[in-house]
C-alpha cells in the first residue's frame, strides 16, 4: 500500500487541548491521510517524504475542530420569529409552522445550518431532528446526505414526539408519531446509517424530544432500544422552570429523577441545556457519567437561565457546547459560543472564577467529543487522532494586539478561519466552504423558508 500523503503545517501557535492543555507558541503539525501523524514545537522534522503540501501558518492558532453537541437544523427556515417568547410560548408559536416541513425544506435547512457552522470551524456537527410530519418524506436521509456532501463529521440524533395536543402536549397531533412508528423508524435509521468503524463520518443516536413532548413509554423503550443497538441517547432536559413544573405536576418528580426512573442517566446519554439542576441532580449526572450540551445563547434568547457549568465541571460531569436550533440562536455559529459560555457563566454564582478561556475552548472541542462518545478519536490534537483541526487567523486588526492567541480566540471577535480540515481533507479556505456553494445555499434556504411560510399559511 502506498504511504499516505502528508500535509505539513508550520509556524503557528498550537493549543492541543490534550489532557495537560499542552500549547506551543510556535509549532508544527504533520497530517498523514486522515490522521495527525505528529506535532510539536518549532519546525517540522527534516527529511519527511511524500509531502504533498506545506502550509506556512505564520500568525495563526491551530486548535482541534469545534464539536457541536446540540442543534435542530430544520429551524434554519424559521429564524427571527417569536423573538420575545419563553420556551413554551415559543414552541406553541412555531409548532404549527414546523409541522409543515418536507424533505426539500429539511435538506436545504440542513445545508444552511451545516455551512454556517463549518465556515466557523465546526468539524463535527449534530442534528437533533424530532419533527416527522406524516407524509413528509425521508427526512433523516435528506439530513445525512447534506452532511456527507459537505464533508462534515456528523451525528444524527433521531428524535421523536408522541405526545400531541390531544394528550396534553404542545405539538399539533399530525406532527407527532405513534410510539410504535417512532421506535421502528428510529431503529431503521440506526441500522441504515450508524457507522461503527474507526473514523466514522456518520453516527446515529436515539433521541426522543423532551419529557413534555414524549410519553413515558417512549422514553423507557427508547432507552432500551438504544442499548440494544449500542448507540447513544440524547434528549432535552431541565431547560426551564416551566418544564420543571410540568414534570412535578405530571410525574410527581423533577426532571432528573424522571430521567433516572426511565433509564435516562448513564455514560451513553447526553442532554441539552440542564439549566435547572440542584446539587443532587449534578451529583447524579456526575455519578452516572451523563453528559451535558451547554447552549448559552439559546438559554439567554429564551430567558431559560444560566446552567451551572462550573459546578458540573467541578463534579466531573462531561460538558460540551451546543448552538441549539437557529430559531432560538439566529447566529447558527459555534465559535461565538466559546465566548458566550465564558461570559454568561461569569454572570452566575462563581463570577470571575466561573470559566477560563482554556476551559471554554475545551468545552467546544474535547468536551463535545466526550459527550458524543468520540474522545478517543477527535477533540484534541494528538498523534494518532483524526485530522480534524482549524487554523484561526490571529494577525489581523481584530486579534493581533491581544496578549495570547487562546485568549484572543475566546475573548475576542469571531476569528477568521483560514483553513479547516476534517479527516485530513480541507473543507474551508479563508472563511469560504470548499465543499459547497454558500451563495446557492443562501438562495435555496431563502426560497424554502418562504415556501414553508406559505404552506403554513403565514405568507
Ligand atoms: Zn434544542
Amino acid at each position: 500500500m502506498a504511504a499516505d500523503r502528508r500535509t505539513v503545517i508550520e509556524n503557528c501557535a498550537i493549543a492541543t487541548v490534550d489532557a495537560h492543555d499542552t500549547e506551543h507558541a510556535t509549532g508544527h503539525l504533520v497530517l498523514a491521510g486522515d490522521r495527525i501523524e505528529s506535532l510539536g514545537p518549532g519546525p517540522a522534522p527534516e527529511g519527511l517524504e511524500n509531502v504533498a503540501r506545506r502550509i506556512d501558518a505564520t500568525g495563526h492558532l491551530a486548535t482541534p475542530g469545534l464539536v457541536n453537541t446540540h442543534h435542530h437544523f430544520y429551524q434554519w427556515l424559521t429564524r427571527g420569529l417569536a423573538t420575545d417568547h419563553n420556551l413554551f410560548d415559543w414552541l406553541v408559536a412555531l409548532y404549527p409552522t414546523w409541522a409543515r416541513i418536507d424533505e426539500a425544506m429539511v435538506h436545504a435547512a440542513a445545508q444552511g445550518s451545516l455551512a454556517m457552522m463549518a465556515r466557523g470551524g465546526v468539524t463535527t456537527a449534530m442534528d437533533h431532528h424530532y419533527v416527522f410530519p406524516r407524509g413528509s418524506g425521508d427526512l433523516s436521509e435528506a439530513i445525512i446526505t447534506a452532511a456527507r456532501d459537505m464533508g462534515v463529521r456528523f451525528t444524527l440524533a433521531r428524535g421523536s414526539m408522541d405526545r400531541g395536543e390531544s394528550d396534553g402536549g404542545l405539538p399539533p397531533d399530525f406532527a407527532v408519531e405513534t410510539l410504535d412508528d417512532a421506535l421502528a423508524a428510529t431503529e431503521e435509521t440506526v441500522r441504515r446509517h450508524h457507522d461503527t468503524s474507526p473514523g466514522a463520518m456518520t453516527q446515529v443516536a436515539v433521541a426522543p424530544c423532551s419529557p413534555f413532548s414524549v410519553s413515558t413509554e417512549l422514553m423507557r423503550q427508547g432507552a432500551e432500544l438504544a442499548r440494544r443497538l449500542g448507540v447513544r441517547l440524547h434528549t432535552h432536559g431541565s431547560e426551564t422552570v416551566e418544564e420543571e413544573k410540568f414534570c412535578h405536576e405530571l410525574f410527581g418528580m423533577g426532571p432528573t429523577d424522571y430521567f433516572a426512573s426511565t433509564g435516562w442517566l448513564g455514560d451513553d446519554v447526553w442532554m441539552a441545556h440542564c439549566v435547572h439542576m440542584n446539587d443532587s441532580d449534578i451529583a447524579a449526572f456526575a455519578r452516572t457519567g451523563t453528559g451535558v450540551a451547554h447552549c448559552p445563547s439559546s438559554n439567554a434568547r429564551l430567558a431559560a437561565g444560566i446552567a451551572r457549568v462550573p459546578d458540573m465541571l467541578a463534579a466531573g460531569v462531561p460538558v460540551g457546547l451546543g448552538v441549539d436550533g437557529t430559531a432560538s440562536n439566529e447566529s447558527g455559529e459555534l465559535h461565538t459560543e466559546l465566548r458566550n459560555a465564558l461570559l454568561i457563566n461569569r454572570l452566575g454564582a462563581h463570577r470571575e472564577k466561573a470559566l477560563t478561556a482554556r476551559q471554554a475552548l475545551r468545552l467546544g472541542t474535547h468536551g463535545g467529543a466526550r459527550v458524543l462518545g468520540r474522545a478517543d478519536e477527535i477533540g484534541s490534537l494528538e498523534p494518532g487522532k483524526l485530522a480534524d483541526l482549524v487554523l484561526w487567523r490571529m494577525d489581523t486588526l481584530a486579534h493581533a494586539s491581544v496578549a495570547d492567541p487562546v485568549t484572543a480566540l475566546v475573548f475576542g471577535a469571531a476569528a477568521p478561519v483560514t483553513a479547516s480540515f476534517v479527516n485530513g481533507r480541507q473543507i474551508v479556505e479563508n472563511d469560504r466552504l470548499l465543499t459547497a456553494d454558500e451563495d446557492a445555499i443562501a438562495r435555496t434556504t431563502r426560497a424554502e423558508a418562504r415556501r414553508l411560510a406559505r404552506v403554513a399559511g403565514h405568507a
